[in-house]
């Protein structure tokens, strides 16, 4: 065994295989692998192991056909053959026009990555898999790439060419312990003996929280029983003469393919167990849960009504195992939050189809420091502090018993709620808000107008369009209150701090006391990385000299990891995070100023305090730090207040507000109003697949000034012209918003790509973004939005239609 590499990957099931594979394909060789017992021997040995191309967005689809495009080179290669059924094909069914609704916006998004998804009625579903009955079904989404492969000789295969490639590969080598050093390397420690290494990888399936112990940290997956059974062979199949496609039925929640001359049938049954909670026998190697047929009794029911012919067959094996689950069903894959040197890609509850896709995807991370998607859907950064067991587990059982059932937009479903909340959350729920889910923190949407209001789940604009419309003109007009809670904020300080955050960001930030500015962050490789405010407040009772840094609600842990990773050995800078602790209320609308000024003493005039200005202050007797940015176009003030006081400044805030009109608007009036000023949301519209001038920031970009992080990458990238360009545009269709994902069609070829939608109150107008091709981006230009298979006119317009000079949010 070696005692020094660059890597070790702990976990030899798919999900470890598919690293050191990719890592050796990124050409890294000096890498190994070290598995406790026997590869596979953890869930992957008894996968159902179907392989699809379905995904909730762009990435995962990306990274799926990823996978099934390498398992099928894998198994075409003669040195290792492996057994995959490739393009068997597969089918999502829907009963509801909502799903296929749903669908038909899911083909419009793999479109763009090359996928083709089709949606077909019940009666081509029964054609192309003669089983099914199609009582009560409208159709489904065709998935022409499903499929399903031998999972063990699949992680041979990997192994092989991995090991060919001069990886090392460690059998029954379980890790025991951790140690970091000085200099951000690892010691692994095993009971064969220990490899010191730059990097590890946690890759350990459902023992993941065993070795991230090790590391003094814990993940968010829990561990779900999950149980399919194989049938005797079916007369069914041997008459169609094709194999028998896949199928997922979100109706009766389960799935099958074809094994052998039977199918493999598996369920997502209501009553469902977790698994490993209170810890896992070691000597669970190779090991299967108990047979539990009486639980999956309530879909069964359902699976025999969809297939009439299971009900005369009979059952060759049970199979029950457990299946790895995480707060929002993706799974784990990138840096570990707090750590150095330290990746997982954990948490796969489809791990045979995803597996090829994530591996690659981790192993460009852990070799460019960046993958060519955004990986934010996997980053295990996105949750923050709250995701402990009981709520992992909790969520891991609404997803269990949701497998099929996609989220649609604005669906927040029950679960481990509320999570996070302030003191104003139960005064907004009793005021009637409706709550949107921000990373676990209940924020309001809108007011309700009756309990029992429920609006309709679809991706058409739903019943509360007309509540938002009001919320809007009432900030339009007079003055409107939001509570925007877990939005991220770092305090730093320390004399070096600008000259640091100069480094950070890609344009020139104010360095004024009392100022405050915005700016983005760049990778290496001169995509944009985040974005932030940045307030300076001078020396005062409440603390030194310092800055605020402001960036989005879920960015705290990726935040802070890519500064702290940046401060020089002899740089005097501190970062605290006070994101648990400030909460803002914002404060909107042409009446803000006298609101404000009724509670708060000191001159809020345009003169005093002007656009993007920052002080502290007292809103009634409330501690604050108010500042003068404005996310609506309107005059507004963002008015920073600790937890202890929030309710305090609320009721200040409230009381002198209600001689001019002040109401309460949420998250959804918010999302509205940026969209008619073009501003942008962190990893809806910013993201690292593209670099600032792609991204249409030229205005915050000052290659000129000195060395800042990218630069080299921009410049660069600056000489290769632009790839893709954001622009707004104008969609001919007042039903229903643009959904991120949605394709850009010019005939058949796709042309651009959707970030964001919303409906435009103020200015009427059905709004969207898109990374479109740079020849289109220019005002006027057409095309066509392929909005749940229907073709709507889009057209390029000049971003900020509502107020384009910028006028009223400078007050
Ligand atoms: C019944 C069932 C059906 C499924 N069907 C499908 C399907 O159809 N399609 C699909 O895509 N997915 C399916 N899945 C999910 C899929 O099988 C898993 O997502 C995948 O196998 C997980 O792989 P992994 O590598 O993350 O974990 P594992 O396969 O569990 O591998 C983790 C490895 O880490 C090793 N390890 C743990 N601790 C240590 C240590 N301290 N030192 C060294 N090594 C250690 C373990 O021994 C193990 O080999 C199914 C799962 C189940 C249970």
């Amino acid at each position: 065994m070696k005692s020094r590499t660059k890597v070790v990957v702990i976990g030899g099931g798919i999900a470890g295989c598919s690293t050191l594979y990719h890592l050796t394909q990124e050409g890294w060789s000096d890498v190994v692998l070290v598995e406790r017992n026997e590869l596979t021997s953890g869930t992957t040995w008894h996968s159902a192991a179907q392989v699809t191309n379905f995904g909730m967005n762009q990435t995962m689809v990306g990274l799926k056909t990823h996978s099934i495009n390498l398992y099928k080179e894998l198994s075409e290669s003669p040195e290792y053959p492996i057994n995959y059924h490739h393009a068997d094909g597969g089918i999502r069914l829907a009963n509801t026009e909502a799903q296929m609704q749903g669908y038909r916006h899911f083909a419009s998004m793999a479109r763009g990555m090359g996928a083709d998804f089709e949606v077909i009625d019940a009666e081509e579903c029964a054609r192309r898999h003669p089983l099914i009955s199609t009582a009560n079904l409208l159709g489904g989404l065709w998935d022409p790439l499903d499929g399903d492969i031998d999972p063990a000789q699949l992680c041979q295969a990997l192994a092989y060419h991995a090991r060919k490639a001069g990886a090392e590969v460690y059998r029954n080598t379980p890790v025991t312990a951790l140690t970091q050093h000085k200099d951000d390397t690892w010691t692994v420690h095993t009971e064969q003996g220990g490899i010191d290494c730059d990097i590890v990888v946690n890759a350990c399936g459902y023992r993941v929280n065993e070795v991230a112990a090790m590391m003094g940290v814990h993940h968010p997956v829990a561990s779900m029983e999950h149980q399919y059974f194989l049938t005797e062979d079916m007369p069914g199949i041997a008459e169609a003469g094709h194999r028998m496609p896949l199928l997922r039925c979100p109706i009766s929640d389960y799935y099958s393919r074809q094994e052998k001359g039977g199918l493999l049938v598996g369920f997502y049954e209501q009553d469902c167990k977790t698994w490993g909670m209170d810890g896992i026998d070691p000597n669970f190697v190779n090991a299967l849960c108990p047979d539990d047929l009486d639980r999956v009794m309530d879909v069964l029911a359902g699976a025999f009504e969809r297939m009439p012919a299971l009900e005369e067959t009979g059952i060759r094996s049970i199979v029950n195992g457990p299946i790895t689950y995480t707060i929002d069903g993706a799974p784990l894959v990138g840096p570990i939050p707090g750590k150095r040197n330290a990746f997982c890609i954990i948490g796969l509850r489809a791990g045979l189809g995803e597996g090829g896709g994530h591996g690659w995807l981790l192993a460009q991370q852990i070799v460019h420091g960046e993958a060519c998607y955004d990986t934010w859907c996997i980053d295990p950064r996105r949750f923050t502090g709250h995701t402990n067991v009981e709520l992992t587990s909790l969520k891991a059982i609404e997803d269990y018993q949701n497998e099929f059932r996609f989220h649609f937009p604005h669906e927040h479903r029950p679960a481990g709620r509320p999570a996070k909340t302030t003191p104003l959350t139960p005064i907004l729920a009793a005021e009637g808000a409706e709550f949107t889910v921000v990373n676990g923190w209940e924020r309001m949407d809108y007011i309700k107008p009756s309990p029992e209001f429920h609006p309709t789940l679809s991706f058409n604009f739903d019943e509360a369009f007309g509540i938002v419309a009001d919320d809007v003109k009432n900030v339009q007009e007079n003055v409107g209150l939001c509570e925007v809670n877990g939005f991220n904020r770092f305090e730093i300080t320390g004399a070096d701090r600008h000259s640091f955050l100069d480094r950070m960001f890609c344009g020139t930030v104010t360095k004024r006391d009392g100022r405050v500015g915005l700016g983005y962050l760049l990778n290496h490789h001169g995509m944009v990385k985040g974005e932030a405010t940045v307030a300076n407040l001078p020396a005062s009772d409440r603390g030194p000299a310092r800055v605020w840094y402001g960036s989005a609600a879920a960015s705290e842990y990726h935040d802070m990891d890519w500064l702290t990773q940046h401060i020089g050995e002899d740089e005097d800078v501190q970062i605290r995070s006070l994101t648990n602790e400030q909460t803002i209320l914002v404060l909107a609308g042409p009446k803000a100023r006298d609101v404000l000024s009724g509670c708060a003493r000191g001159d809020w005039s345009k003169e005093a305090f002007p656009w993007l200005s920052v002080r502290e202050c007292f809103i009634g007797f409330a501690p604050a730090t108010v500042m003068g940015v404005s996310f609506s176009g309107e005059l507004a003030y963002e008015i920073h207040i600790p937890n202890a006081s929030l309710y305090a400044a609320y009721l200040a805030l409230r009381e002198s507000g209600e001689a001019h009109g002040l109401k309460l608007f949420g998250a959804r009036a918010v999302e509205s109003m940026r969209m008619e000023k073009g501003f942008l949301h962190w990893k809806a519209d910013i993201l690292t697949e593209f670099d600032p001038y792609e991204t249409s920031l030229d205005r915050f970009v000052k290659i000129d000034k000195g060395d800042f992080i990218g630069k080299g990458a921009l410049l660069k990238r600056r000489e290769e012209g632009l790839r893709k360009k954001l622009v707004t545009l104008k969609v001919d269709a007042t039903h229903a918003p643009a959904h991120g994902g949605a394709s850009l069609m010019q005939g058949s070829k796709v042309v651009g790509t959707v970030t964001s939608g919303d409906w435009g109150h103020r200015v009427g107008m059905n709004l969207a973004y898109a990374f479109v091709e740079p020849q289109l981006a220019g005002e006027g230009n057409r095309m066509q939005l392929d909005m749940y298979g229907d073709m709507v006119e889009v057209e390029v317009i000049a971003p900020s239609p509502y107020d384009p000079s910028y006028e009223l949010m400078r007050g």
